[in-house]
């Protein structure tokens, strides 16, 4: 196989060249290479990269082949069998998965942060007080499977021919990285329609400007626009700062932040969901006095 039809080899080149640009272009001056979490975040890369993808791929081939099996028997076609984009030419394809598969990740992104048991998986993504092209492999591996799950159906479906998955997987992988790197680029013309740094900045700002959040567009951003979940204030250059609320308990080690949303919640939140609910029944009380 050709040495550019390899993900790692996408994945090193596209690294290097944010790597550079974040030398000669930095936004925040003040950011050191090595920040708090880099390394951490390398550790992320790899994993999420190497391991998850990976079982998860292995994985699905014995669900399909069961799926299968199981379908075949009742005399139903095959979900595979529909292939209903498979003979368009490689553009047509790459054009309808790219929005389709996006839709739903905005879809997940949005749900990730209004759920609250689907916010302790995405808690992770979101705990980097600082913004460089690494971060973006920030994730639990818990939401890489929701992704993946929600994303796989449509594509069976659609009969999507390999290499341009591929191609889709690449170009993903350049606006992710670019839209956590630190950069101050907002994409000029295109600012309204593809992730860019300035904007998604804004997704990472420890203040809530929409009910949980602004700013869910994974790579596009259309759909923020559309359903009014869009922040981007031309005044201000970017949040003051990035993270999580201070009032959102996180653990700092890997081995706890990889089942840190399967524990059970710390008693200091149950405490402190209890006060809120006592103080707003105390105020009803007061109010209907
Ligand atoms: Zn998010
Ligand atoms: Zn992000």
């Amino acid at each position: 196989m050709p040495l550019y039809l390899t993900y790692y080899f996408w994945l090193l080149l596209v690294s290097a060249v944010m790597f550079t640009l974040e030398r000669l272009f930095p936004w925040r001056r003040e950011q050191e290479i090595l920040r708090p979490g880099f390394v951490q975040d390398l550790f992320w890369m790899v994993f999420n990269i190497q391991y998850v993808s990976w079982m998860l791929a292995v994985l699905a081939v014995h669900v399909i082949t069961w799926f299968d099996a199981a379908v075949f028997s009742l005399g139903i076609p095959a979900l595979e069998s529909l292939q209903m984009i498979a003979n368009w030419p490689a553009w047509a394809q790459f054009a309808v998965v790219f929005v389709v598969k996006d839709f739903l990740e905005w879809n997940v992104h949005h749900l990730l942060h209004r759920v609250p048991l689907l916010w302790r998986l995405h808690q992770l993504h979101h705990s980097t007080e600082e913004l460089d092209w690494v971060a973006a492999f920030r994730g639990h591996w818990g939401e890489i499977i929701i992704y993946k799950v929600v994303i796989y159906l449509p594509l069976v479906v659609l009969g999507v021919d390999g290499s341009v998955i591929f191609a889709i997987i690449a170009v993903s992988l350049v606006i992710q990285e670019l839209s956590h790197a630190n950069l101050r680029w907002d994409l000029g013309p295109l600012r309204y329609i593809i992730s860019s740094p300035r904007y998604h900045a804004w997704h990472h700002d420890v203040a809530l400007h929409g009910k949980a959040g602004q700013n869910y567009g994974v790579n596009l951003v259309i759909w923020d626009w559309i359903f009014r979940t869009a922040y981007w204030p031309r005044d201000v250059e970017g949040p003051e700062r990035y993270g999580l609320s201070p009032s959102d308990r996180f653990p700092t080690g890997i081995w706890a932040r990889l089942w840190w949303p399967f524990l059970p919640r710390p008693r200091t939140d149950l405490a402190g969901k209890l006060r809120v609910q006592a103080e707003k029944s105390a105020d009803r009380v007061v109010a209907g006095s």
